[in-house]
């Protein structure tokens, strides 16, 4: 790696200063770094020319002091970016800065680069070579461009079981995938726990980082990272369960100075392990998820953060009711800020496919018709104004093809979008699918009658089914097609996965067809 004359001066010259550097600080480990890319690599938010590249050096993940075993010092870092898989033909390279203030996390921003172009990338650290990822430019922003295969997936709880599914979706070899939040969980599992983690439940700095640094050792999640760029947003379990911008989920456990020390710290070790953007880089208790990506004219994908702006939960901490102020019109899941961004997105787009990545059920699901617990107040049943101004927004707009994708609820749906649910002949004006946990909830059922019987309370959900999994998409100028897949187990390594039911959406035709 890196024979080039002018890579191996950088690095000749490099480390001395980095020797010299950590024998001033005394106490640091002396001798040769051990293997530190057991963290994997990343890559994410695609621009027609360039995308975001991520590791992070951890020689020992599991460290309790969230360090990953690294000497307090600074570590260069060499990164190559090539057309082929053999670095062959290496088209960039560079020297980047590992630092103890950021874990020893690793962003490399690039731009410049051509439309549409696939690429693999490594990194090299004091000897060390890290494993090759794949990732790819955007297609040219003013052209259709190639079919998009495109797999996304939500709630991977690595005391829930396996991470088969993150497997399976990297062996589909996506061009692009969109991680809907719960991609880490605060607890530990107690004595449940399939797997057990590392470290009590995360409320510090070092605590997340060690939690993040434990889910990437997985080789499965690897695997996913490492086949395609990734588009990511948070849900709850990233900070707190069922957290609201600057409430948590019990505020009388957690004192507000508390909380919100811990958010810092949870949206810092977000930051540091996820392929994001620098316009990501966290500002004390804020951070800048929401964003915009583009796909050739075929896609647009509007990536959400329904945590941290919604108004507090109403009538209980995100528990199902039946109450008023879910129709308060005041009350926002977005913010004024984020609804404004997005109503101004739809009336832009001129896309074939604006897909919302977000996180919480985005339909109306009665899950009691008859009875008191009828709605999730956690999701936008919760926030019933909120929702009606972005489906009217997105119908003002005239946006050809909205789709909402959606994760949270650890079991497949797929629903037809409607403005008013109270009349299930009125038209169908956007399609919802929603996908499966990755393990929460451990190896799950197809169905109870129970289940079914909340299908049928509600006419516009088409489908439901409670196994773990992911959803494969693929979207063409004709149509998107959507496969949610199924595995048997998680609580064991290595089930088997299968196609549980595929449906297609046609162009200016919201609503599900059985593919
Ligand atoms: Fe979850
Ligand atoms: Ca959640």
């Amino acid at each position: 790696m890196l024979a080039g004359a002018a890579g191996a001066a950088a690095l000749t010259v490099a480390l001395p200063a980095g020797v010299a550097s950590a024998a001033s600080l005394g106490s640091v480990p002396r001798g040769p770094l051990p293997f530190p890319f057991t963290l994997g690599v990343a890559s994410g938010d695609p621009f027609p020319d360039g995308m975001v590249l991520w590791t992070r050096l951890a020689p020992q993940p599991l460290a309790e002091d969230g360090m990953g075993g690294m000497p307090a010092r600074p570590v260069e870092v060499e990164w190559e970016l090539a057309a082929d898989e053999r670095f062959g033909r290496v088209e960039r390279r560079g020297v980047a800065t590992a630092a103890p203030e950021s874990a020893h996390s690793v962003h490399v921003e690039l731009a410049g680069l051509p439309t549409g172009r696939e690429y693999f990338y490594r990194f090299r650290a004091e000897g060390h070579i890290s494993p090759v990822g794949r990732t790819r430019t955007a297609p040219n922003p003013n052209a259709m461009g190639p079919a998009l295969t495109m797999c996304f997936a939500s709630c991977s709880n690595w005391t829930a079981g396996f991470f088969t599914a993150y497997g399976a979706l990297a062996a589909d070899e996506p061009e692009l995938v969109l991680h809907l939040g719960d991609y880490q969980y605060e607890g530990t599992g107690g004595a449940n726990a399939v797997r057990p983690v590392a470290g009590p439940e995360t409320a510090t700095l070092a605590g997340y980082r060690q939690r993040h640094a434990q889910y990437k050792t997985d080789p499965d999640l690897q695997a996913a990272h490492a086949v395609a760029p990734w588009l990511v947003v948070w849900d709850d379990h990233e900070l707190d369960n069922n957290w609201a911008d600057e409430v948590p989920q019990d505020p009388g456990k957690q004192p507000r100075e508390q909380f919100l020390a811990r958010r810092a710290a949870a949206f810092q070790a977000y930051y540091e392990n996820m392929p994001l953007r620098r316009s990501s880089v966290p500002r004390g208790i804020d951070m800048q998820l929401f964003r915009r990506i583009s796909w050739g004219r075929l896609a647009t994908f509007h990536m959400m953060d329904t945590r941290q702006y919604r108004s507090d939960q109403a009538c209980g901490d995100g528990g199902r009711v039946d109450c008023a102020p879910r129709l308060d019109p005041a009350r926002s899941l977005t913010g004024a800020e984020q609804e404004a961004w997005l109503l101004d997105g739809f009336r832009r787009s001129q896309s074939r496919w604006d897909v919302l990545g977000q996180q919480v059920f985005f339909a109306q699901r009665d899950l009691d018709p008859a009875g008191p617990q009828r709605f999730s107040m956690d999701a936008w049943d919760g926030y019933v104004g909120s929702r009606d101004r972005i489906t009217r927004g997105w119908v003002d707009a005239g946006v050809r093809n909205p789709v909402v994708l959606t994760g949270d609820v650890h079991v497949h749906w797929a629903n037809e979008l409607k403005l008013d649910y109270a009349d299930p002949t009125g038209p169908t004006v956007g399609t919802e699918l929603v996908c499966t946990s990755v393990t929460s909830g451990g190896d799950g059922t197809d169905s109870t009658p129970e289940q079914d019987a909340v299908v049928a309370a509600n006419p516009h959900i088409r489908f439901r089914n409670g196994k773990r999994g992911y959803v494969r998409t693929r979207f063409t100028g004709g149509e998107l097609r959507a496969d949610f897949r199924v595995v048997d187990a998680v609580r064991t390594p290595g089930a088997p996965v299968s196609t549980k039911a595929s449906f297609v959406v046609a162009d200016r035709e919201p609503g599900l067809n059985p593919a």
